[in-house]
């Protein structure tokens, strides 16, 4: 599957560009949909006031008010910034789940899994490396 050839993002980089610009395990998880190994990411640890902000292309995707230990060894959200993040239909691995990835540049960044706290019931599943997080001041 590859969700991102098929639309236009904002921010467009090659293949190449990605390559360099990224880690090897970013790139793996950004660009052809890997996951990290659960527990993996010290970003699951970050209870700073805060954004996380997109690796690729630097856009805010979720605030740490919204960021919740829901026990997978993932970075979990149950809201994004708004109009930051898109949801596809992932039916790889035999499995019928919603891939999201950042509406700007395309990155794949995890999962959204219909088991989250209220109110909104989302549970965004997050790969860390793709994200950076800025402490608020
Ligand atoms: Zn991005």
């Amino acid at each position: 599957m590859d969700v991102q050839s098929e639309q236009d993002f904002p921010v467009t980089r090659t293949d190449e560009e990605w390559r360099e610009m990224l880690t090897p395990e970013q790139y793996q998880v950004m660009r052809k949909h890997g996951t990290e190994r659960p527990g993996s990411c010290a970003l699951l640890q970050e209870k700073r006031a805060g954004t996380f902000t997109c690796v690729g292309c630097g856009q805010p995707l979720f605030i740490s008010r919204t960021k919740f230990e829901s026990g997978t060894g993932w970075p979990s959200f149950d809201t994004p910034v708004e109009g930051s993040v898109e949801e596809s239909r992932d039916t790889s691995y035999g499995m019928v789940r919603t891939e999201c990835h950042c509406s700007q540049c395309g990155s794949h960044l995890g999962h959204v899994f219909p088991d989250g706290p209220p109110p909104t019931g989302l549970r965004y599943c997050i790969n860390g490396v793709a994200l950076n997080f800025e402490p608020a001041e």
